[in-house]
């Protein structure tokens, strides 16, 4: 095996079929406008998450703004986030001129923390200033505990929209990551579980707010027979040629999870012996597409996190640190925020202890191989392991 190579955190993985779809639209000259892919696309993820409707868009970030703005966000109001995720979570609530309040995770699932998100909606309450939304983030395909948070959330009367960029194909109690709330979202980046090179959905069964956010996506042309404009509008729609790629994706979404949950069954089986080692556990009666295989070192074991990530990246293997919570990141200071316990900052100990390793469903068995080699090199180095290991 050539020693060069890179073992990618998470790269693309084309199935074959994306050159029939964009063929199609090649031979019918449909590079552009939207058209029949696009069309079908929505169709297809709509039908696949079992909801009403899809907007297919250019970014999942995209899909979090148009969520944001049907939800009447605007200047002035807040909008409670998860802490633990990627910065395009919470960039969209900026983009409105809105204010995030940030809610720790809590252990089991690394989501939002129910109890912290009811202490920040009953601070809220008694300042009669409610949020227009919660942002409920499903990270590395785990869906947070969503009937709790629906619970809390209903009681207060506020909407909920669920980031499930990294949650296509996970399901909570039968039903997809994405669909419980008023919105979800899904992003087709280059990394996800499938892809389109880049681009997202909304999806909602509230087909009258997916019009509305159609238009808004499409530079928002109000219907004349010149251009005649009277909302703002963004340019966000997906491209045919993208959609096409996206509906062979789709077709083996299936294949790609039972793919990402083997070599996180693998990781496991060779690694959870390790000290200080605990994988990212699976939510009872939840189905995680294990985006990427994530786990915690505990230093107090004797093994440092960075120099671990440090001795992968000279193997040239791209492990990374878990999501560093944005009530951390030099963007949000100042922003409120709520923890799961007043001394419990689970976020904060999440990235302190995380990383995640290569978890592409296109990974070979040498390439997974290479990794728990290293990994377990590693260890011995620090004369922490010897012989132990099977
Ligand atoms: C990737 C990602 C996004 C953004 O999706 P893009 O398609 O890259 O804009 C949003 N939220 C989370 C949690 C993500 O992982």
């Amino acid at each position: 095996m050539n020693k060069k190579e890179t073992v990618y955190l998470s790269p693309p993985h084309m199935s074959g079929n994306e050159q029939k779809y964009i063929q199609d639209a090649f031979d019918s000259n449909w590079i552009a406008p939207l058209g029949p892919n696009v069309d079908q696309f929505e169709k297809e993820v709509a039908s696949s998450v079992g909801v009403k409707g899809a907007v297919a868009v250019n970014s999942g970030t995209a899909a979090i703004h148009l969520a944001l703005r049907l939800l009447g966000v605007g200047p002035g109001d807040t909008v409670l986030c998860s802490t633990l995720t990627f910065v395009a979570s919470a960039n969209p609530i900026l983009y409105l001129g809105a204010k995030p309040v940030f809610i720790d995770s809590e252990p089991d699932t690394w989501n939002m923390s129910p109890q912290a998100l009811e202490r920040a909606l009953k601070d809220a309450k008694a300042d009669s200033a409610l949020p227009k939304a919660i942002l409920v983030v499903h990270l590395y395909g785990q869906i947070s505990k969503m009937d709790e948070i629906l619970n809390i959330c209903n009681k207060f009367s506020v909407p909920v929209i669920e980031d499930a960029a990294e949650s296509l194909g996970s399901t909570y109690k039968g039903r997809a990551g994405g669909t419980m709330g008023e919105f979800g979202i899904y992003s087709f980046n280059g990394n996800k579980i499938i892809t389109t090179s880049g681009g997202g959905m909304l999806v909602s069964n509230n087909q009258h707010a997916l019009d509305k956010a159609r238009f808004w996506a499409t530079q928002a042309k109000d219907n004349a027979d010149h251009y005649e404009h009277s909302e703002i509008g963004f340019n966000y729609r997906m491209s045919n040629i993208l959609a096409g790629i996206g509906r062979a994706q789709l077709e083996v979404l299936e294949h790609r999870v039972q793919s990402r949950r083997l070599i996180f069954n693998q990781y496991k089986f060779y690694l959870s012996g390790l000290p200080g080692i605990t994988f990212m556990s699976e939510l009872e009666n939840s189905f995680s597409n294990r985006w990427l295989t994530s786990l915690l070192i505990d230093e107090s074991q004797g093994v440092s996190k960075c120099d671990l990530l440090n001795f992968l990246h000279e193997a040239n293997i791209e492990a990374r640190h878990v999501w560093k919570p944005l009530h951390l990141q030099p963007l949000f200071k100042g922003t409120a925020y709520y923890p799961h316990n007043e001394d419990e900052h689970v976020a904060v100990e999440l990235f302190e202890k995380g990383i995640c390793l290569p978890s592409g469903s296109g990974m070979t068995k040498g390439q997974q191989a290479k990794v728990i080699n290293r990994i377990l090199d590693f260890f011995s180095i620090n004369d922490i392991c010897k012989g132990e290991i099977i």
